[in-house]
C-alpha cells in the first residue's frame, strides 16, 4: 500500500488537541521537550531491539537527535535515529491515543481551564503539543529493519484529520517538522532554541545536537545537552532544578516531585537509584494498570518500562530510575520473574522508599501531611502487602480521631499511645462508612463519656487492612463495633455493681426481646458501651463487620 490516503482522528485526539492549544499556550515550549522526549524513546527501543536483532542498527550506532530550524520555511525539526514506525504504526500511535488510563482522563476533565491543564500534563502531553505552536505537522519516519521504499510520511493541521503516504527515506528513524503558526518566528532562534533544550531536556541521555552559530561552522553540528545519564552523577555535583526536570521527564508529570531518593547501593550487587514520590496522585492511581513506574536500565541500557517486579504494588505510584551494574543486559520479563538479584533490589529499593517517607514524617511535616493526603490510602494497602515492613508501615500511619475534631488524618499511632488513659491497653478504631459515620456512632459514646481516643476510619482499605494491623508497640488494636469492649480496667467498684444491677433488672426484656427478634439475631444482650443511644448492633468477634459487608454486598460478593 503506498497510495495517499487521508483519515480522521480518534474523537478523544479531536478533544485533547483543543484542550491542549487552549490550556497549553502560556507554556508552550514544552512542545520541544516532548519531542526530544520522543525521539530519546524511540532510540531507547531500537537499542534494546537490537540486542535480539543486531540487523536493526543497518550500520548505523551513532545515536543523536537532531534539532534544526529554516528561517524562510519557518520550519523546526527534530529528527532521530530511532525504531521509527511503519504506516500502520503511525496510523495508531499518531491518529488515536492507546495509553492505558485515557478513559480515566475524560472523565476526570472538569471544563477548568486551569485544572485541566494540570490533568493533560499527568497524562502526558505528548506528540500533540506540537499543534501548540504548528499549524501543519510532517512526520517523515521509517521502521529499522525495513526497505528505504517503506517509509512514511504523516501530515495533519491538527483540525480532525491527516493524511498518510508512503515514501523513500534513506536513513531510519523520525524527523517531526512543525510549520510554526503565524506570530511564532521567535522560535527561530538558536539561542532560544538551545536555552529551551538546556532547561528541558540536559538530562536526556543522548546527544542532542544543533547546527553552529558561529561563522564558518554553520555546517558543524554542535551537543547542546550535557548528555550524561543524571542517576550516575554524584549528588551534590546535580541541582534541584536538575533532579526536578528528570522527574518531569520520567514521570510525564507537570509539577515538581514532592520528595526523592537518590543513592549507589555497592556489596553483593551494583546498582543506582533515583526513586521520586509525585506531589499529586495520578488519576488512575486505583484502576488496575500500571504505567510509567519504575524504569530498569542495565548500564545504563534502558531494558523496560513499568517494570511492577522493581517495586511492590502499594508503591506503584514512586517514579524513577534504577540502573544495574549486575543484570543481563538480554534481561527478559521472564528473568525478572524470578531472579534473586531482582528480588534484592526490589526489597533493598523498598526500604529506601519507606525511609524516604518516614524522613518526610520526622522533618517535613507539611510535605508528609500532603504526602499522606494524596497516598495514605495506598500506604495502607501496603499493610495487607508488605508483612516484612509492617512496623515501619504503622509508624506512617495517620488518621482522624474522635478527640482530633477534624476530618484531617493527622493523628499517628505513636502520637494515640502516647496519651491513651491509666488501665487502657488496647487501641479503639471503627471503620465506617464515611467520617460523619464513624464520628457520630453511638458505637462511640462509652469512650466519648470515658475521654478514650478511637481512631476513625472511613476508607474502603480500612476494612481490611486495620485488623491486619492486629497490634503496635505491643497493644493490640481492637475494633469497637466488635465482639465485647472491655473497658472494665476504666471502671471504678460502684459503676460495676450498678451496671450488675441494670443488667439484672433487664433479664426479662432480653428475654422478651430474643423471643421476639428470633433467627434475625444471634443475641441480644445488655452493654455498658452506650450513654444516650437505647440499642446497637454489634457482630461478635469473629463475625464480619457491618460497614465492610455492605461493601462486599455492593461489589456482588
Ligand atoms: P508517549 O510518548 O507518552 O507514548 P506521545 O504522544 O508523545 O505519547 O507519542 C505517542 C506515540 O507515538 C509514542 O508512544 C510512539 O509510539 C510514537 N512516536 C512519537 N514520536 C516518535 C518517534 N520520534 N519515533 C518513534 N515513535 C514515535
Ligand atoms: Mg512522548
Amino acid at each position: 500500500e503506498t497510495h495517499k490516503e487521508t483519515l480522521g482522528f480518534q474523537a478523544e485526539v479531536k478533544q485533547l488537541l483543543d484542550l491542549m492549544i487552549h490550556s497549553l499556550y502560556s507554556n508552550k515550549e514544552i512542545f520541544l521537550r516532548e519531542l526530544i522526549s520522543n525521539a530519546s524513546d524511540a532510540i531507547d527501543r531500537l537499542r534494546f531491539d537490537a540486542l535480539s536483532d543486531a540487523s536493526l542498527y543497518e550500520h548505523d550506532t551513532d545515536f543523536k537527535i537532531r534539532v534544526s530550524f529554516d528561517k524562510d520555511a519557518r520550519t523546526i525539526t527534530v529528527a532521530d535515529n530511532g525504531i521509527g514506525m511503519n504506516r500502520e504504526e503511525a496510523v495508531e500511535h499518531l491518529g488515536t491515543i492507546a495509553k492505558s488510563g485515557t478513559r480515566e482522563f475524560f472523565q476526570a476533565l472538569t471544563g477548568d481551564q486551569q485544572k485541566d491543564a494540570n490533568l493533560i500534563g499527568q497524562f502526558g502531553v505528548g506528540f500533540y503539543s506540537s499543534f501548540v505552536v504548528a499549524d501543519r505537522v510532517t512526520v517523515l519516519t521509517r521502521h529499522a529493519g525495513l526497505k528505504p521504499g517503506h517509509g512514511v510520511r504523516w501530515e495533519s493541521n491538527g483540525q480532525g484529520e491527516y493524511s498518510i503516504e508512503n515514501i523513500e527515506k534513506p536513513s531510519r528513524g523520525t524527523e517531526v517538522i512543525l510549520h510554526l503558526r503565524e506570530d511564532e518566528d521567535e522560535l527561530l532562534n538558536g539561542y532560544r532554541l538551545r536555552s529551551i533544550i538546556r532547561k528541558y531536556s540536559d538530562h536526556i541521555t543522548l546527544p542532542i545536537v544543533m547546527k553552529s552559530e558561529e561563522k564558518d561552522k554553520e555546517d558543524e553540528w554542535e551537543v547542546v545537552n550535557t548528555a550524561s545519564a543524571l542517576w550516575t552523577r554524584s549528588r551534590n555535583e546535580i541541582s534541584e532544578e536538575e533532579y526536578n526536570e528528570f522527574y518531569k521527564h520520567i514521570s510525564h508529570d507537570f509539577s515538581d516531585p514532592l520528595a526523592y531518593t537518590h543513592s549507589r547501593m555497592e556489596g553483593t550487587q551494583e546498582y543506582t537509584l533515583l526513586l521520586y514520590v509525585p506531589s499529586q496522585a495520578p488519576f488512575d492511581l486505583y484502576t488496575r494498570e500500571v504505567h510509567h513506574g519504575v524504569k530498569l536500565y542495565v548500564r545504563r541500557v534502558f531494558i523496560m518500562d513499568d517494570a511492577e517486579k522493581l517495586m511492590p504494588r502499594y508503591l506503584r505510584f514512586i517514579r524513577g530510575v534504577i540502573d544495574s551494574n549486575d543484570l543481563p543486559l538480554n534481561v527478559s520479563r521472564e528473568i525478572l520473574q524470578q531472579n534473586r538479584m531482582i528480588d534484592a533490589i526490589r526489597s533493598n529499593s523498598t526500604k529506601k522508599v519507606l525511609s524516604l517517607f518516614t524522613d518526610m514524617a520526622r522533618n517535613s511535616p507539611e510535605k508528609y501531611a500532603t504526602f499522606w493526603q494524596e497516598f495514605g490510602r495506598v500506604i495502607k494497602e501496603g499493610l495487607l502487602e508488605d508483612h516484612n515492613n509492617r512496623d515501619t508501615l504503622a509508624k506512617l500511619l495517620r488518621f482522624a480521631t474522635s478527640t482530633s475534631g477534624s476530618e484531617t488524618q493527622n493523628v499517628s499511632l505513636e502520637e494515640y499511645v502516647g496519651r491513651m488513659k491509666e488501665g487502657q491497653d488496647k487501641i479503639y478504631y471503627i471503620v465506617a462508612d464515611s467520617y460523619a459515620a464513624a464520628k457520630d456512632s453511638p458505637l462511640l459514646e462509652i469512650f466519648k463519656k470515658k475521654g478514650i481516643e478511637v481512631l476513625l476510619l472511613s476508607d474502603p482499605v480500612d476494612h481490611l487492612a486495620l485488623p491486619e494491623l492486629r497490634e503496635f508497640d505491643g497493644k493490640q488494636l481492637q475494633s469497637v463495633s466488635k465482639g465485647e469492649v472491655d473497658l472494665s480496667k476504666l471502671e471504678d467498684e460502684q459503676e460495676k455493681e450498678e451496671q450488675q444491677k441494670s443488667a439484672d433488672e433487664a433479664k426479662d426484656l432480653l428475654e422478651r426481646l430474643k423471643q421476639v427478634l428470633g433467627e434475625e439475631v444471634k443475641d441480644v444482650r445488655t452493654t455498658n458501651r452506650l450513654t444516650t443511644s437505647p440499642a446497637c448492633l454489634v457482630v461478635d468477634e469473629y463475625g464480619i463487620d457491618p460497614s465492610l459487608k455492605r461493601l462486599l454486598q455492593s461489589a456482588g460478593q
